[in-house]
């Protein structure tokens, strides 16, 4: 496909899964009709980039379907101070989405190939203001911390409690939590000392597997 069709590819996206599901919030609109979503998937996917689904990326992972990016990016409210947490960089496509609104992405991940993709792929961009770790992610990245907002973009059985613990106050955070198959996203908000939660929407996403996530894959 030529550069100008993925151009194209990418507007239909915002206009057709976009706009009609409620995604208004201007800076999510900008940064999803900006950031080249097919630099993030294999040549072979680059056709499917732009499609209203999930996509393969290798070791059984997957890049979110762009309306969860969207909705998960739109809940954080972010304004462009803001430091975020990212557990599962994957890809690395809701990282760089998230780069283009804030301050500063710390993102993690637990495979080192996906990583050193993502990393690659953030340079070609030359998107600076990403930062990488390769670890288990559900116990945070506690040297950056607190962070104002936290994504996490694997489903897990519980809240993390160190990523609660890294939480800045004012803070939001975002994660699938429930059993292996489906999850509630769960809207999590610490608010002078005190954590609330309300459940966004049914998800499905690839297991979160570590110390306070699933023991194994
Ligand atoms: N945000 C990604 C979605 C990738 S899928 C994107 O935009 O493409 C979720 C990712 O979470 C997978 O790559 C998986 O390896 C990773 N993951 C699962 N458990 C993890 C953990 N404990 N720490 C860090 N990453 C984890």
């Amino acid at each position: 496909m030529l550069a100008s069709n993925f151009e194209k590819a990418r507007a239909r996206m915002v206009e057709e899964q976009l706009l009609p599901r409620s995604i208004h919030d201007q800076k999510t609109l900008e940064a999803m009709r900006k950031v080249p979503r097919h630099l993030f998937v294999e040549d072979a996917m680059k056709n499917q980039a732009y499609g209203d689904s999930p996509l393969p990326i290798g070791r059984g992972q997957t890049i979110s379907q762009p309306y969860i990016v969207a909705l998960m990016t739109q809940a954080l409210g972010l304004k462009g101070h803001e430091r975020v947490l990212e557990i599962g960089t994957g890809s690395g496509y809701q990282a760089a989405i998230l780069s283009q609104i804030c301050e500063k992405v710390y993102t993690v991940e637990r495979i080192d190939t996906l990583l050193v993709q993502a990393r690659k792929v953030f340079d070609s961009l030359h998107y600076l203001n990403i930062l990488t770790k390769l670890d288990d992610g559900t116990n945070g990245w506690p040297e950056y911390g607190p962070y104002d907002a936290i994504v996490v973009t694997a489903g897990g059985p519980k809240v993390p409690l160190p990523l609660l613990e890294q939480l800045a106050d004012p803070g939001i955070l975002i994660i699938p939590v429930g059993d292996r198959g489906v999850q509630n996203l769960q809207f999590v908000t610490k608010k002078d000392g005190e954590i609330t939660e309300k459940t966004i929407e049914l998800v499905r996403f690839v297991n979160l597997i570590g110390d306070h996530g699933w023991k194994n894959d």
